[in-house]
């Protein structure tokens, strides 16, 4: 619920090295137990008890949708209920892609992180046989209320892509995971994630609503809306029963599957420690355990218990089903699990009678699910690769096909197609499958003008809100569309039926196996900007080096860069050649900044044959999802500071991780970094200053035990400064030398005015004036975990707040101690820095700076 869990991710980030490992070996038992899991693009192989589910639920007719706001958010244990006890067919709609959530796997963050926690959600559903879904609604970061969510979140745009989810998926029921009423209580997005399901279960059937979507699907009224409750939303389990004594359904998530050897909450564990980037690891449940539902909206079910009552979930349901069940009832009756393929040509009697109903919903949806069945009851293999794992829109692919039949059934491969242009392209090798015997072909096909294939709403810039997809065809869609498919036209028993199939790049690795790839489309060249922010500490110019990566062999032109105004770039262009594909070669720019403040971005290009190139390749590679290609604009922010400092040396104490030392060093500090455990009372005066990283205090330990040290060394003349630690039920104790009690207050709109309540402060005179203007550009908060207590001691600087709420003062605090001076700040520095934000620069030069007033600042020195 990314803000619920967070005491369990901070207790995790301690775990973290020994739960990875954990976590990997978890993961590999769990790929064992699960071949159905699409670990990158590694074809399913259904065993028969697979193929037995698989039955099941293509005889049941009934849907659900259940809907949240971010990965994780989703409760596994009713989504597993749903699909596997229930047997329905089970979406889970997450309004974003938890791309402002943290990662603790890697260093992608922002959309980036969007896109991992897409593929997790994915791996998720594998494993409890959902489905998923989203919006075009961007995870901005932290929202304490729906009314500020939706002013980042274009509400006609999300609302119509819930209300286009209900009525391209169809659900009977819906189940929210939070309560629309009670906005204020839990985080903005979950509270408006369960309005606007509210809404959209209305509007879904209202066909003068959203109009330009029903030239693609109709309209659409859900049975009926839930509210998937628990004593976690009241104050007790008293309250809740209060609230909802004779409102709710109760379901018993605890079933045993016989079939599967695992308890539902056994299989819901396993789907929901796929969050890894998250640190969702849990410690697997069994036996009996009850979910409530609370009915909202609807025609109510007339048997308590029973989401589904009173809804025809038969083949009875739809208009020529009757038959179909007659035929496909009696395979589930009478399952033959020691020969599956015994029941071919019932199964393909049914093909034939689905492809001739009329209810184009239904009919798409069977059939993808029966021939998914009748492919694994014949043993079909049917698989086309790739020799290389991308080409370019006009390039050549050379596939290697590989067709195989298990089973007696007269069996031919008529021919094989592919889609270019519009065209479709259709090769006849007319040949027989005899049982068991492997059939390879190999072709070379020609691509003309094809779309790269990376993920389709990182396409166009997007805002911290929303992305921006106009396609409304994959709107909702978890990825992109592969770019290469080829379909198999295949004879059984006289009963034309056709798979497709997409193309993968297959290879081996000595010590990790075979591996599939996603097969990729991408720009002939791209380029890079080896850093993503530059600073600028003064007006010398600076190397800028630039990557670029040839997406085919043989790539020969010029690359540039794009310069804001009045800063300059030498050489203009530098020619390059690169003979093997995927290879990358550096050169190096000389930037020169303006004279005084500025900041601006540089675009790096490249061009070959007249044509220009501005995009970046970024790869994104875990163990536990399928590669990832994503092109982004190459660029790079630029910052020429006009900044003074004093003091030189300073001394960091590494907390939960963050990059201030980095920052600090690009703007000439000479910055090291201290192990903690080492700290004692003579090797820290040598120190300008001593930084605490942020959470070091709930993360490290050692530093409860060296705090008399640091305390001394202030005392002495030296300069503290502490940033956000975080504060659950029993508090922090973080070891100021007078009272300071640190809170959950935060300012998350990072716009919020910004008071200077100390004007006359060092801190905001020397040796840089701080005005107002200094808290623009500011990204993602202002700050979190301020003090809302402390001792006279303390001065407060600033003064802050979100909308509607009261001032908060404790967002930067500082008191003289001996001789020298402690400082706390909530404010997010860790965010500010790296992404280039020169007032921060110039606060965070001023707290280092403190108290060295009579001492020269080092462009003084230099003077
Ligand atoms: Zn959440």
């Amino acid at each position: 619920m990314n803000d619920c869990p967070i005491i369990i991710i901070l207790y995790l980030f301690r775990l973290l090295k020994d739960f990875l490992m954990k976590k990997y070996i978890y993961f590999t038992l769990l790929a064992a137990l699960f071949s159905t899991i699409v670990t990158a693009q590694k074809p399913q192989k259904l065993n028969s008890n697979q193929i037995y589910e698989k039955i099941q639920k293509l005889n049941f007719l009934g849907t659900a949708l259940y809907i949240a706001a971010h990965p994780d958010d989703e409760n596994t244990r009713l989504i597993s209920y749903l699909a596997n006890n229930v047997k329905a067919r089970t979406a889970y709609l997450s309004l974003t892609r938890g791309d402002g959530g943290q990662n603790l796997i890697g260093t992608e963050i922002r959309e980036l992180l969007g896109l991992i926690r897409t593929q997790e959600l994915l791996a998720a559903r594998g494993i409890d046989g959902g489905e998923q879904l989203f919006t075009r609604a961007n995870d901005f970061g932290y929202s304490k209320h729906p009314k500020e969510t939706l002013e980042f979140w274009d509400k006609e745009k999300v609302l119509s892509d819930v209300v286009w989810a209900i009525r391209t998926f169809k659900p009977d029921v819906i189940i929210n995971r939070f309560n629309h009423r009670t906005p204020g209580t839990t985080h903005g997005h979950h509270t408006t994630s369960a309005m606007l399901s509210v809404e959209a279960f209305d509007l879904a059937a209202n066909k003068t609503k959203y109009t330009n979507q029903l030239k693609h699907t109709s309209v659409w009224q859900p049975q009926r809306l839930f509210f998937n409750t628990s004593s976690w939303f009241y104050r007790s389990q008293a309250a809740f029963k209060k609230a909802t004594e004779g409102k709710l359904s109760t379901v018993d998530v605890g079933v045993y599957y016989p079939l599967k050897g695992l308890s539902n909450n056994e299989v819901a564990s396993m789907a929901s420690s796929q969050h890894l980037c998250q640190g969702f690891g849990r410690v697997t449940r069994r036996g009996s355990q009850q979910e409530y539902v609370e009915f909202l909206k609807g025609t109510k079910p007339k048997v308590q218990n029973d989401i589904f009552s009173g809804i025809n979930t038969t083949w009875n349901r739809i208009k020529g089903g009757g038959e179909i069940g007659d035929i496909l009832y009696e395979v589930e009756k009478n399952f033959a699990f020691s020969n599956p393929s015994k029941h071919l040509p019932e199964l393909l009697k049914a093909y034939d009678k689905i492809n001739l109903l009329t209810d184009t919903h239904w009919k798409a949806i069977k059939l993808k699910q029966l021939k998914e069945i009748i492919e694994a009851a014949a043993g079909l293999y049917l698989e086309v690769s790739a020799t290389s794992s991308s080409t370019t829109p006009n390039g050549q692919v050379e596939i290697r096909m590989e067709v195989l039949n298990r089973s007696n059934l007269t069996t031919f491969f008529d021919s094989y197609s592919y889609e270019q242009n519009g065209v479709t392209v259709v090769k006849s090798p007319e040949k027989q499958l005899e049982n068991n015997v492997k059939l390879n072909l190999s072709d070379t096909i020609q691509l003309k003008n094809n779309a790269y294939s990376d993920p389709y709403w990182l396409k166009n810039k997007w805002s911290l809100g929303m992305y921006d997809v106009t396609n409304q065809l994959q709107i909702g869609k978890p990825e992109s569309d592969r770019p290469l498919q080829i379909t198999f036209h295949l004879n059984m028993w006289e009963h034309d039926i056709s798979f497709t199939k997409n193309v993968v790049y297959r290879y081996s690795k000595r010590d990790k196996g075979e591996i599939y790839e996603p097969f990729e489309i991408l720009p002939e060249v791209t380029t890079k900007l080896a850093n993503k922010v530059l600073i600028f500490s003064d007006g010398k110019p600076q190397k800028v080096q630039v990557v670029i990566r040839a997406g085919e062999n043989n790539i020969k032109g010029n690359v540039g860069l794009d310069a804001p105004r009045n800063w300059t770039i030498s050489p203009k262009e530098i020619p390059f050649s690169i003979a093997q594909k995927g290879d990358n070669l550096t050169v190096d720019f000389m930037v020169t900044p303006p004279n005084g403040q500025s900041e601006g971005v540089l675009k790096s290009f490249a061009t070959i044959n007249g044509k220009q190139y501005r995009k970046e390749l970024v790869e994104i590679n875990y163990n536990h999802i399928p590669k990832q290609s994503v092109l982004l604009d190459s660029e790079a922010k630029v910052v020429r500071l006009d900044i003074k400092k004093n003091g030189n040396y300073i001394g960091y104490i590494a907390g939960a991780g963050d990059v201030i030392p980095e920052s600090l060093r690009q703007i000439g500090y000479n910055v090291l970094v201290i192990d903690p455990t080492k700290i004692n009372n003579e090797n820290l005066h040598k120190f300008d200053a001593v930084v605490v990283g942020i959470r070091a205090y709930n993360t490290v330990d050692a530093l409860k035990f060296k705090q008399k040290f640091l305390l001394e060394y202030v005392e002495k003349g030296g300069n503290m400064i502490v940033q956000y630690n975080t504060s659950g039920r029993r508090g922090i104790d973080v070891g100021a030398p007078y009272e300071l009690k640190v809170s959950r207050d935060r300012v998350t709109d990072e716009t919020a005015t910004v008071t200077i309540i100390a004007k006359k402060h060092s801190l905001m005179n020397f040796p840089n004036k701080i005005e107002s203007s200094d808290f623009n550009g500011w990204v993602q908060e202002r700050g979190l975990y301020f003090p809302n207590k402390w001792g006279k001691e303390f001065a407060p600087i600033l003064s802050m707040n979100d909308k509607g709420e009261t001032a908060k003062e404790g967002s930067l605090l500082v008191a003289k101690h001996g001789k020298g001076y402690y400082m706390y700040t909530g404010l997010s520095f860790f965010r500010e820095l790296p992404a280039g934000v020169s007032g921060a620069y110039k606060l965070f030069a001023n707290m280092l700076s403190i108290g060295k007033e009579n001492i020269k600042t080092q462009q003084e020195i230099k003077e």
